[in-house]
Parts: structure tokens; sequence; C-alpha cells
């Protein structure tokens, strides 16, 4: 027997507490059981979301969500913005593109961050542009983006804000009111570490004007539907939800309020930075260059010369274990990434740097064995969140 450890970002280790939730018998939809959990749902994710606007459970991956921000509000022909920091952004670029938009695109190096100032000045050559789309946390690369910034920009055009927080989302603080983000998307995998299969979606009244105007065609990401089944008493949804996962949810989000958010911003700040001081020790290098530009939910570690991206995660993975993710897209053997955002705490961390060490050694990488996971305790230790 092996003990496997899962360490990416996404989809990520599911606590007991939410897997015995995860197997209660099945409910039906339109029984007051599920709805009165439906409902809670909902209002523990507005608080989560920091939002009184509307939001919606969708039955889908991310990307589904990520679908209907992108079909929802526009119209074919409208232009579009993508502020685009890596593999995430690329698959919103795809998507506008599928989808019939004048996509332009603002490129920036994988491990940069977006200047907000260039969205400024990108809105004011171009009054057209429609829509501003953006990464929170760009999660092929460990960037966090400055959402508020950009928010308080994009407010001032009659451009929406479309915000990917999949993998930001309880990872990072996000506060989609107070930084006037239109529509802002989740998923069920990743800091909230419940089953896979649920994307969540906030509308603003802004997104609501826009949306109800549009002529794109679109069935199952209605959000027109999905607004008109919320509103029936009890709320419901348009079609079949994925029940089992949105119970999971409810109880995965009540373990984030019993933490308190602010304590779940800080465990996550206190991972990722013993994950970047541990990886430093051992003479690795991060692919995000500026600190402030590096997010919470998981680390990219450049490859060092010499070693085989593609050993160096099977190694992890087959002979101690630990499973951790390697690059995407055009970094692909370039960097590995560990997660460590929702259910994981310090030792999972000690864990992934201790299986890194041995399969680092094994590859023939020289470094003092141990420094690794010695600089991560450290970390833990002079952390106080861990004091408080
Ligand atoms: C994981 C992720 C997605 C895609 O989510 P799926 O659930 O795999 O469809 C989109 N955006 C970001 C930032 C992600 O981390």
């Amino acid at each position: 027997m092996i003990k496997r450890y899962v360490m990416t970002p996404g989809p990520t280790p599911i606590s007991e507490e939410v897997l015995q939730e995860h197997a209660r018998p099945l409910m039906h939809h339109r029984s007051p059981e599920f709805s009165r959990i439906f409902v809670e749902t909902t209002t523990k994710l507005k608080k989560l979301f920091k939002t009184e606007n509307d939001l919606f459970i969708l039955t889908s991956s991310g990307t589904g969500a990520m679908e209907a921000a992108v079909t929802n509000p526009f119209s074919r022909g409208d232009r579009v913005l993508v502020a685009n920091t890596g593999n995430f952004g690329e698959r919103f670029k795809k998507m506008c593109g599928r989808f019939g938009l004048d996509l332009i695109a603002l490129d920036y190096e994988w491990g940069d961050a977006v200047d907000p100032e260039d969205i400024r000045k990108a809105l004011d050559r171009d009054p057209e542009i429609k829509g501003v789309m953006v990464q929170f946390s760009e999660t092929s690369t460990g960037v966090l983006n400055n959402i508020e910034a950009i928010g308080n920009i994009v407010k001032g055009y009659k451009a929406i804000l479309i915000v990917d927080a999949i993998s930001g989302l309880a990872a990072s603080d996000m506060r989609t009111d107070e930084w006037n983000l239109d529509i802002v998307i989740g998923g069920s995998q990743k800091a909230l570490s419940a089953p896979t299969g649920a994307a969540f979606i906030t509308v603003s009244p802004k997104a609501w004007e826009m949306i109800e105007k549009s002529d794109m065609p679109r069935f199952y990401f209605d959000l027109l539907a999905a607004r008109s089944y919320a509103g029936k008493t009890p709320p419901q949804t348009p079609w079949t939800p994925g029940i089992s996962i949105i119970v999971a949810i409810n109880k995965a989000l009540d373990m984030l309020i019993e933490e308190g958010f602010e304590k779940v911003y800080q465990r996550h700040r206190a991972l990722a930075l013993a994950t970047q001081r541990a990886v430093g020790k051992l003479g690795l290098e991060l692919l995000v260059k500026n600190e402030k530009n590096r997010g919470f939910s998981v680390t990219s570690i450049k490859i060092p010369e010499g070693i085989d991206g593609k050993e160096l995660t099977k190694t992890m993975r087959v002979k101690y274990g630990v499973t951790v993710a390697g690059g995407q897209g055009k970094l692909t053997g370039k960097i590995f990434r560990i997660g460590h955002l929702g259910y994981v705490g310090m030792f999972d961390v000690l864990t992934a740097i201790a299986a890194l060490e041995m399969s680092l050694k094994d590859l023939g990488y020289i470094f003092e064995a141990g420094a690794g996971v010695a600089e991560a305790q450290k970390a833990f230790m002079e952390n106080n969140y861990l004091n408080e």
C-alpha cells in the first residue's frame, strides 16, 4: 500500500465531513428537503462571494460557467477584451472566438500579472468594448491579478467586468460588490474542496441589462432560465442539478464559515509562503518573479536544469504517492505546480516538500537533503497563523 496525497490546484482533497454528506441517500430535486439545502447553499455562497447580486449554481465544471459568462451578456459580433495571463486566459480567448465575438487580446508573459492601467488605455481607445474578461487567480502560473484595481477602472465604462475566480475563491479575499465585479465565476473542486461538477456565477444589474438584450444562442447555460426558476417558490433550477454535489458543497461552506473566511485566507497565505520558502532553499526558482503578484492557491516552480519535468512529477506520484501538477500549455515540461488550496494544512505542504526532495535526489539533483522541509517548518513556526 502506498498512501496517496493530492496536492494539485484542483481537484483538491475532500474532508471526511464533506464526503459523508456527499454519500447521503439521494433526495429529489423538487423536494422540500433539497429545496432547503439549495437555498442555504446559495445564501452561503453569496457570503463567500461577498455579494448581493444574483448567484446561480450550475451543474457543470468551472468551464461551463465561463461559457455562461461568454454566451449570456453578449451578442454576436460584440467587441470584448480578454486580459490574458495564462492558460485560462487563453480559454476565454478560444471561447470568444468560437462564439463569434470580436476579440481584443491583451496578452501578458506567463508569470506576469495584468497591469490595470493597460485596461484603462484599451477602454479609452475603444469605447465599443462591451466586456472585459480576466482571471483572479491564473491557475496555470500562480499569478493573482489585482481585480480590485481593475474593477475600479471598468465601472466607469459601459463594459461589464467578468472575473474567473475559480481557483482564487475561498483562498484569497474577493469582494464582488465592493470591487464592482459584474459577473464572477467559481467552481466546486478548488478551494471549496467539494466534489467536482458544480460551478457558480454571479450577475450584477449592469450585466442583466446586457443579458436581456443578447441574441446569442444558448440553452443549457441560459441565465434567464436560471433566473426564472430561481424566482419560483421554492427556488429551483431549470434542469436537474447535481443534487449530491450541492449537498456536499453546503457542508464545505459550513466548514469555511466555521473557520472564518479571514482565517481561511490567512491559512492559504501561510501555506503558500512556506512552500515558496522551502523550494527557494532547494535552489529552485519560482515562475512568478514579482512577489506581489504571487497568489496563495498554487505555487509554480521552474524545473531545474538537467531534470526531466515529466520524470519529476511521475516519481513524486508513482514512487512517493504525492500528486502535483505539471505545467499547462506552453509551460508544459518547464514548470511543476504544487496546489495548496482547500482542505489542506501545513503537514500536507511538508509532505509535498518531502516527496519533492526525495524525487529530486532520485533524479540526481544536488542540494542539501532536508533543507526544504526544515525551511517550511521554520516558516510555519514563525507565521502567527499557528499562534492565534
Ligand atoms: C480550474 C479552472 C478552470 C476550469 O475549471 P474546470 O472545472 O476544469 O472546467 C477555469 N479557470 C480557472 C482559473 C481554473 O483554475
